[in-house]
């Protein structure tokens, strides 16, 4: 189920109707907009067999749901690798090599293209230049800049944007959350339907995610020899550093908000502290940019995430 994106959906759907889909598509846009479920819906079309497309029922639907449609690969970087590898590319290719084999649609998703290595993406070029028969490749990506310009050009671009609160509280309420907790997710999840999902398929991720908010927040506001013990001793392999910097990232955000007046306490985040309450809207707004800057440069170089940890923990 899509949450929001009527739009794109509404673009895409009439591609398909009229025969005019095009082979290559890159969605881009923020981190958890739901554009990998957006893909796999699209999928779902492609291949449904059900009389209203997408029907969520029929056999191709169900297996596309469970990630086992011999016509659809969903490419994604391995956890114990940095990048996505030519292997992996070369394993597509030969994945839309072979004939569809419901007589369909072949389909590939790269998830988190820009994670592809540079070899991985000029092996990928082949195949988007010369497409073979009915094939349709999703690239999604939440930062576009990474990749080569000639992947990039030969993809048609569909865009993705935050969803409204009021749409993500609906849906909050329809799987069974109480109105206070709606209210509160819906807030957290910053129109992102992704995030918003985390806490319905984890109903603790709630309280979790508060005790992880304030460990941050307290470190944010100690002494310079306890952010250098925190970045010392935290394991930041994976994705933690990514999490800690959203989480900064979020209760800044908040920060601002409070600072200007738009925002309101609602109990998810810890009443800031005396030298937070002392930040200019300026300086929030300089903490905010620091961290997109660390976290882009985390992204496409190889910098050293403990460094990176300190660099922003310093300015805090
Ligand atoms: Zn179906």
């Amino acid at each position: 189920m899509i949450l929001g994106h009527k739009k794109q959906w509404g673009f895409l759907r009439n591609k398909f109707e009229l025969g005019q889909l095009s082979h290559a598509y890159l969605l881009t846009g923020e981190r958890q907009l739901g554009k990998k479920t957006f893909a796999k819906e699209i999928a779902k079309i492609i291949n449904c067999t059900g009389e209203n497309k997408s029907c969520g029922e029929c056999n191709g639907c169900r297996l596309i749901e469970k990630g086992s449609h011999p016509d659809l690969l969903i490419v994604e970087r391995k956890e114990d690798q940095k990048e996505i590898q030519i292997a992996q590319i070369r394993d597509a290719q030969n994945f839309l090599g072979y004939k569809s084999y419901y007589g369909g649609y072949k389909t590939v998703i790269v998830d988190n293209a820009e994670e592809m290595s540079i070899e991985a993406q000029n092996c990928f070029l082949k195949t988007l230049e010369e497409p073979k028969g009915r094939t349709i490749i999703f690239m999604i990506s939440s930062n576009p800049a990474l990749l080569l310009s000639t992947i990039y050009s030969r993809c048609q671009n569909v865009k993705f944007f935050k969803v409204k609160d009021s749409e993500i509280k609906e849906y909050l309420r329809s799987q069974g959350l109480k109105s206070q907790d709606a209210e509160l997710v819906s807030l957290i999840s910053e129109g992102r339907p992704g995030r918003a999902d985390e806490f319905v398929k984890n109903p603790d991720k709630l309280s979790e995610d508060k005790n992880a908010v304030q460990e941050i927040i307290k470190i944010a506001d100690s002494e310079l020899g306890a952010k250098f013990q925190f970045s010392k001793s935290t394991d930041l392999e994976g994705e933690r550093l990514k999490k800690i910097f959203e989480v900064l990232q979020r209760y800044f955000r908040h920060l601002l908000l409070l600072k200007t007046g738009a925002g309101n306490a609602n109990g998810f985040y810890p009443e800031p502290t005396a030298k937070q309450k002392s930040y200019s809207v300026e300086k929030i707004k300089n903490i905010l940019e620091l961290i997109e800057k660390v976290d882009y440069k985390i992204s496409s170089t190889n910098a050293s995430p403990k460094l990176a940890l300190e660099v922003v923990l310093m300015q805090l």
